[in-house]
């Protein structure tokens, strides 16, 4: 019986792309009294496994929270998987907006003690006790109620690229320490407010909500499944959207475009710009916003310190690692002397541009093809495109797609290529090739050889 993965990312990214089946990408949580969490976390890897779901699920005595994508012809018989628990009868599923095949690359289910990391000690207060839950449109109509006080109950780096008009965004890092914040802020509202909150998905305003009418508040509400399931409603009713650019995800597209304002700036050179990115160097990792100028101009840095240890040889750059505290920054999420652009806090509700109409990565290339490796760098100037191979091998002459969330769907035929600095007319698996592409390459974008 496997329990366990079995391919790597590069493998299962490969098989997606062979399979050229459409994958969706979802999330739900429920929080519930399971006996034993052990059990109950193979069970689920085992049915998942065979009906080739991906994804990150956490188990606990107190419930399940999954983030997972599950090819959309599986998605009813996933569904059953679920089902087949009492708690999670009738269970509503958020179904991105987007969605990306590479989404997950693995199956993970993990026991832990609890399904959010919220440090709550939850004897304190009664969980079950919850606000009362709005859909899309009840939401839109209590935010024009002047009674009305909306909170954001995420993190500063999250609420900086999209969030309610008028929301109050705690500059916090942590959902545990927003508590407190918003309670002493608003302590004089608990009798006649309508407290109205909202958070990624849902599942931190069922604790919120619970802890604050703990705290005495007397109208507390939430949005039923979060900006996800907003987002979803808005497209299905036709709603105006109250919600203003991206909702931040934590898959590795970063966040899911809502509306098409950009609210936030580049943090290196304050051109409007939402798209976040991780310091390439590993000593840093840095989360933070960068336009793709800066992108290119600093190669996925966060600054001119790190640009140049990632220049460093590899055992250079370990050794200046040692000894100092590693992620150091990380867990600063995205906060950085360096970045001058960084806003949090009170933000702003007006948009600064319009951002470009989003290519569809649904719309799939009905060809088949197989991924031969991934982008490294691409040089802007010469434009000319670095990727390493790592599967099979590539001529000069063949019919080559790049592809990639950015990117989108470019195809070429590879007319001379430089192998390992050589001209050359074969590369095999480890070699480093550049070629001329006529447009920009983003790092990780995919390169695959179209066969027939
Ligand atoms: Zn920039
Ligand atoms: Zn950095």
């Amino acid at each position: 019986m496997q329990l366990y993965n079995t391919l790597s990312a590069e493998e299962r990214a490969q098989l997606i792309d062979e399979a050229g089946k459409q994958r969706l990408t979802l999330s739900f949580y429920a929080y519930a009294k399971i006996e034993d969490p052990k059990k109950f976390r193979d069970d689920l890897f085992i049915e998942w496994n065979k009906l080739d779901a991906l994804g990150r699920t956490y188990v606990a005595k107190e419930g399940i929270n999954a983030q997972m994508s599950v090819p959309a012809e599986n998605f009813e018989a996933f569904r059953e998987t679920l089902e087949a628990y009492d708690f999670m009868k009738g269970i509503r599923l958020n179904v991105a907006v987007e969605h990306d095949d590479h989404s997950f690359l693995k199956l993970t289910v993990k026991v832990r003690d609890k399904i959010v990391a919220d440090g709550l000690n939850d004897e304190t207060f009664d969980v079950t006790n919850i606000g009362v839950h709005l859909k899309a449109k009840e939401f839109n109509q209590i935010l024009e109620d002047p009674n009305t006080i909306v909170v954001d109950f995420r993190n500063h780096y999250e609420s900086e690229i999209g969030h309610f008009k008028g929301a109050i965004t705690p500059d916090v890092e942590t959902f545990r320490e927003s508590l407190p914040i918003i309670n002493e802020q608003l302590k004089d509202f608990k009798e006649d407010k309508n407290l109205v909150m909202y958070c990624t998905g849902g599942i931190r305003c069922e604790k919120a909500s619970a802890y604050f009418k703990h705290q005495g508040f007397k109208n507390v509400f939430q949005l039923e499944g979060g900006i996800i399931n907003y987002a979803k409603q808005l497209k299905e009713e036709g709603l105006e959207s109250k919600f203003i650019g991206k909702n931040f995800v934590f898959d590795h597209r970063l966040g899911e475009r809502i509306t098409d304002d950009i609210v936030s700036q580049c943090h290196q050179c304050g051109k409007p710009c939402d798209n976040h990115t991780n310091c390439l160097n590993d000593g840093c990792h840095l989360l933070f916003i960068q336009c793709d100028e800066c992108q290119a101009a600093m190669e996925n840095c966060c600054s001119t310190e790190c640009l140049e240890i990632t220049h460093l040889p590899l055992a250079e750059q370990v050794k200046l690692r040692r000894g100092k505290q590693v992620g150091n920054k990380v867990f600063r999420k995205g906060k950085s002397e360096n970045l001058k652009f960084k806003h949090s806090g009170e933000l702003s509700d007006k948009p600064l541009a319009v951002a470009e109409k989003t290519k569809d990565i649904r719309q799939k290339i009905k060809v088949k093809k197989v991924l031969l490796g991934k982008a490294e760098h691409y040089y802007v100037k010469a434009q000319v495109g670095l990727f390493v191979i790592e599967n099979q091998e590539l001529n000069v002459g063949d019919k080559i797609l790049i592809s990639g969330p950015t990117t989108g769907n470019q195809e070429l035929v590879l007319e001379k290529m430089l192998v390992n600095g050589t001209e050359n007319s074969v590369a095999k698996v480890g070699d480093k090739i550049t070629f001329e592409v006529p447009f920009r390459v983003r790092l990780s974008d995919k390169l695959f050889k179209i066969i027939g």
